[in-house]
């Protein structure tokens, strides 16, 4: 059992959820990359202990993580039966289906069908009798609306899961899921949408919803999946997501372009007297709106310098005009 530190509670910010009574740390951990079965499991364990230990009570996980598929909820799973049983009810985890998980047509998308099958089997591998947020995982074209926020509805009542929300949703989509869900009478607690510097689609639109629904809002990939911090300035090192044959960052993605931005960024970054990824940090959380990013990691430092985003959270107008006008090209 691990004996946390006692001071854990005593620098992180928790912000709340939209219109809701949960609130989150500003700073949560996502479990896509370096927990799955083809990782090496202390240092899964390890980041793991460390973000509890710094505040990070959230870990976001959904039923493909890996790889294989599975595999991260699993390490999770272990991880809190041996670490972290006693504190259950300090930690909010989520958990998501809508990609592909088994073959056949229920495997994937949005029916009752698969939700209802793919959340059974996640808290079977996580040891638990609910999640404390399910997402539906991507917008589903073929399947009525109706349909998968009935299921979502469904899930919060059977009690396996106490929020729901939705994931990658459009502007108008939200809006459509939200209203489903209040005249259901279970409240859309979340969205959690890509957005970095180098992806900006949620200021059309989807944020200005959000906060007329009262929504909340995790931001995934804030760094760009480690662009938008110094791991790629000079290469691309052989133990980086890019370099490894299963990472969803692929080494064409890091051009040279990109590259020479964030190089320019670093500049306003260090002038903050910030690193590189507190700097991109800092920008997404920004808004008012956005209650909480979900990083990723490979190694305890980069939960510990996300965590250090605190100190310096504002920008001045000119800043974020420079910011503009490099990210813009
Ligand atoms: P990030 O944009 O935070 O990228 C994480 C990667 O950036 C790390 O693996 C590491 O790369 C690098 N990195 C992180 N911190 C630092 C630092 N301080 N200095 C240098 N490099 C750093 O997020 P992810 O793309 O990992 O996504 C985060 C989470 O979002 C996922 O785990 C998942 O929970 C969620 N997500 C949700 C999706 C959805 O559809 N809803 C889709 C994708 C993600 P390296 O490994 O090379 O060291």
């Amino acid at each position: 059992m691990h004996q946390p530190s006692g001071t854990r509670y005593d620098t992180m910010l928790y912000k709340r959820c939209g219109r809701s009574g949960l609130k989150l740390p500003l700073i949560s951990l996502g479990l896509w990359h370096n927990f799955g079965g083809v990782d090496r499991p202390e240092n899964a364990r390890t980041m793991l202990l460390r973000a509890f230990d710094l505040g990070i009570t959230h870990f976001d996980l959904a039923n493909n993580y890996g790889p294989p598929p599975g595999s991260a909820e699993e390490t999770f799973g272990r991880i809190l039966r041996q670490d972290l049983a006693a504190h259950r009810d300090e930690l909010v985890i989520s958990s998501k289906a809508g990609y592909l998980m088994w073959p056949g047509p229920y495997g994937e998308w949005g029916s009752r069908k698969y939700l209802m099958a793919s959340l059974d089997q996640s808290l079977k591998r996580m040891g638990l009798d609910h999640v404390d947020i399910f997402y539906h995982h991507r917008p589903d074209p073929d399947t009525p609306l109706e349909e998968t926020m009935g299921a979502l509805d469904a899930i919060v009542r059977s009690g396996k899961a106490l929020y729901v929300g939705v994931s990658s949703y459009s502007a108008d989509q939200t809006r459509q899921a939200a209203h489903l869900l209040k005249t259901l009478g279970t409240p859309c607690l979340i969205h959690q949408p890509r957005y970095s510097m180098f992806d900006r689609w949620i200021e059309d639109g989807v944020l200005s919803v959000l906060r007329e629904e009262g929504i909340g809002c995790i931001v995934f990939s804030p760094l760009a999946q480690g662009l938008l911090t110094d791991r790629y300035l000079t290469g691309i090192p052989a133990d980086s997501r890019a370099a490894k044959p299963h990472g969803f960052l692929k080494r064409d993605q890091v051009t040279a372009e990109k590259v020479e931005k964030v190089r320019r960024l670093q500049e306003i970054a260090r002038a903050r007297g910030q690193s590189m990824a507190q700097m991109a940090l800092a920008w997404v959380l920004r808004h008012d709106e956005v209650t909480s990013a979900v990083i990723g990691a490979s190694r305890i430092e980069q939960i510990v310098d996300a965590v250090e985003v605190q100190k310096r959270m504002t920008f001045t107008g000119h800043e974020l005009q420079t910011i503009d006008r490099i990210v813009r090209g």
